[in-house]
């Protein structure tokens, strides 16, 4: 199977347009799409299938941000800006298949906020508008972060460690309103003592990565929402490493959930019943489905 970057110096390449948030979205879900298209290929290959086609890849320095000339320099004008966790496993622009000069990119653990990444997103705002359509906050399964804000909530003990570290400390803090809205969403979706289950901690870690970039979104709408109500719009988006998608609610049994986003939640009602949704779908329950004395069918 061949991947090729493939370079026609007589064929410039334009960008897409991207006149508004629904246009910079589609383009992240498409490039998405593309992207777990090409894993599985790769998938199919591996256990010995067909090599197919050439997947070719058309580039120039314009489209690529780069300079056309020794001594030009490209103008910033990314479509979107991605606020995403630092794990080295979801490289930004390579699971939503963009190049340069696409994403206005902040990485940090948990893919939480502080005065340093706000003030990033505020620049953005302010100086980039011109292309600038969407904000986008990625989380990721399986995040690190996350597990230690879960492990602090379930063992309060251990959290003594991460306490004595400001930086640690903050992080870890920022997390905990979506770990302790996922184990109430939990618990309410179960109808009975879920966390004495066996797995409880991986189950309360796969739903608080969806709570929790939801709840970044929803602090960060309110964050850059002008006093007119007007400002770039603020999505979310989780990226799975088993179906290299990234979606906003998991699938359940033998289902297909394609690439997406949602936009914020617009309201602290919108973000608790975000948090049932997700805990329902991780428990494969169906609303007349809860009195089941915690004999749960999980996904994993
Ligand atoms: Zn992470």
């Amino acid at each position: 199977m061949d991947v090729i970057y493939r370079y026609d110096p007589f064929a410039p390449l334009e960008q897409p347009k991207t006149p508004d948030a629904a246009t910079a979205i589609r383009r992240l879900t498409e490039g998405n799409e593309r992207f777990a298209e090409m894993v599985r290929r790769m998938q199919e290959r591996t256990l010995g299938g067909d090599a197919g086609e050439p997947i070719v890849i058309p580039v120039s320095p314009i489209t690529l941000g780069l300079p056309l000339y020794e001594g030009a320099i490209p103008t910033q004008a990314p479509y979107a800006v991605v606020v995403g966790c630092s794990d080295a496993r979801v490289p930004t622009e390579a699971i939503f298949d963009q190049s340069f000069n696409n994403l206005f990119v902040l990485r940090i653990a948990g893919n939480v906020l502080g005065a340093e990444g706000l003030g990033s997103i505020h620049y953005a705002v302010a100086n980039l508008g011109d292309s600038l359509k969407a904000i986008v906050v990625l989380g990721h399964s399986k995040c690190g972060a996350v597990t230690a804000s879960v492990d602090a909530y379930l063992s309060p003990e251990g959290y003594i460690d991460i306490a004595a570290t400001h930086a640690l400390r903050s992080i870890v803090n920022q997390i905990q309103i979506a770990v302790r809205s996922s184990a109430q969403a939990l618990e309410a979706a179960a109808g009975c003592p879920i966390h004495k289950l066996g797995d409880y901690r991986s189950l309360l870690v796969a739903v608080s990565v969806y709570v929790n970039a939801a709840v970044s979104a929803y602090a960060l709408q309110r964050e850059i929402e002008r006093p007119d109500g007007t400002g770039p719009r603020v999505y979310f988006g989780i990226y799975d490493f088993e179906t290299v998608r990234v979606r906003c609610r998991p699938a359940g049994h033998d289902e297909f959930v394609p690439s997406g986003m949602r936009p914020a939640p617009a309201s602290s009602q919108e973000l608790a019943s975000y948090a049932t949704e997700v805990a329902h779908a991780f428990l494969n329950l169906d609303d007349d489905d809860r009195d089941r004395n915690c004999k749960l069918t999980m996904k994993w």
